[in-house]
């Protein structure tokens, strides 16, 4: 990697740490109304409608915001006010959607698993036999509150068998594990620019089947979130609805350019399962294990179950980690303590090693014996 800035690398899941050509292309200002911007928008939608394989049948709707603005938006959109959405729910991002959903007023059913045990395929499915009310699934992919990864293909597949729509929340595994819009039934895909596409954060994109957005007009209960009036306006002018992100939008453009070059879908997944790896292996070495099962971890982020030793604690550990310069994440489980480790971003196997070392080197400094004296 071509890291040649001394800000600390970010082992989070967004956001991440971004190439130097990543950064460099915001320097520039661009108008909202100028040809020029206007296609480097529209050449991102299509990049990203191809990186899922829907060019036959999906668009690509940018919104600004974070993540979560666009979670908010599909739902907002593609559920009507009579809807009734199921919500696999294993993690903090699945009660995100809960959440949302309540806001909405949009009813929602939860369907609970435990946070180390992906969504149940035969579950889901019988949940929706039982009730016909329900109209759409709202799924995570890869549930960044514990790096769990849920079956979306078979899911995807009995939710189709169901007749139902599916909402996807694939903002951590978007462009690093593969989505084939072409062989899984999936009506809209919701992710972000700050994610695995490793450009910086300020806009987030749902792709979504063209029939089910033409069909969703008046659905949402907001103008600012309300993607079939975005995607109109932008089919009619080219141009952003409202002020559009700018140095956000060259910047995933240029990120895109990378994620090419690196050769694309298999080559990130690849990278980011190659840190996981090492990141595990490493981790373990020093005494640290992971929560979850091998089986059903995802290669985005990994939750470590933190040192038992009364001399840890987590506020000083990172700080410690920090003045090494690496970010840690915080665990999001309210049972178990933990930390996270991200896998992504513009990070190497050599980028890992070194964060093993810093942590290996923290611990010891704290006191905080590291043989045996882990939960797991
Ligand atoms: C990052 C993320 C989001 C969006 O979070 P923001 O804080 O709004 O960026 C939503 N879902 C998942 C699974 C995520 O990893």
């Amino acid at each position: 990697m071509n890291q040649i800035d001394r800000d600390p690398l970010l082992l989070t899941p967004g956001p991440l740490t971004t190439s130097l050509r990543t950064k460099q292309a915001m320097l520039h200002d661009w108008g909202s109304w100028d040809a020029a911007f206007n296609r480097i928008t529209g050449e991102v939608c299509r990049q990203l409608v191809a990186i899922a394989h829907g060019e036959a049948s999906h668009v690509c709707v940018p919104l600004q915001g974070s993540g979560t603005f666009s979670v908010e938006a599909a739902l907002g959109t593609l559920v009507p006010k009579g809807g009734k959405v199921l919500v696999p729910n294993n993690g903090a991002y699945c009660a995100r959607i809960l959440k949302i959903l309540g806001y909405l007023g949009r009813q929602a059913v939860e369907l609970p698993f435990a946070e180390d045990c992906p969504a149940d395929p035969s579950a889901i499915e019988a949940a929706l036999a039982a009730d016909p009310a329900i109209t759409h699934v709202a799924q995570v992919h890869c549930e960044t509150g514990t790096g769990i990864l849920n079956p979306l293909a078979e899911i995807a597949a009995a939710v189709a068998r169901q007749g139902r729509e599916l909402i996807v929340d694939a903002m951590s595994s978007f462009a690093a594990l593969d989505i084939d819009l072409r062989s899984t039934p999936i009506t809209a895909l919701v992710a972000a620019s700050g994610k695995c596409l490793e450009g910086v954060p300020g806009m987030g994109f749902v792709i979504v089947r063209r029939s089910a957005l033409e069909a969703a007009a008046g659905n949402c209960h907001s103008l600012a979130m309300d993607l079939h009036d975005q995607w109109q306006y932008m089919q009619k002018t080219t141009q952003w609805r409202f002020t559009p992100p700018t140095h956000v939008v060259v910047a995933l453009h240029e990120a895109l350019a990378q994620y090419t070059e690196e050769g694309g879908l298999a080559a990130r997944g690849g990278r980011y399962a190659a840190n996981c790896r090492a990141l595990v292996k490493g981790m373990r070495s020093l005494g640290l294990e992971p929560f979850l099962d091998p089986a059903v971890q995802g290669p985005i982020i990994v939750t470590f179950h933190a040192p038992a030793s009364p001399a840890y604690d987590f506020k000083t550990f990172y700080a410690k980690v920090r003045d090494k310069g690496f970010i840690l994440y915080p665990g999001k489980l309210t049972q178990v303590e933990t930390f996270r480790v991200g896998c992504i971003g513009a990070l190497d196997t050599h980028d890992v090693a070194k964060v093993v070392h810093a942590v290996g080197a923290t611990l010891r400094e704290m006191g905080v014996s590291i043989t045996a004296a882990v939960h797991g």
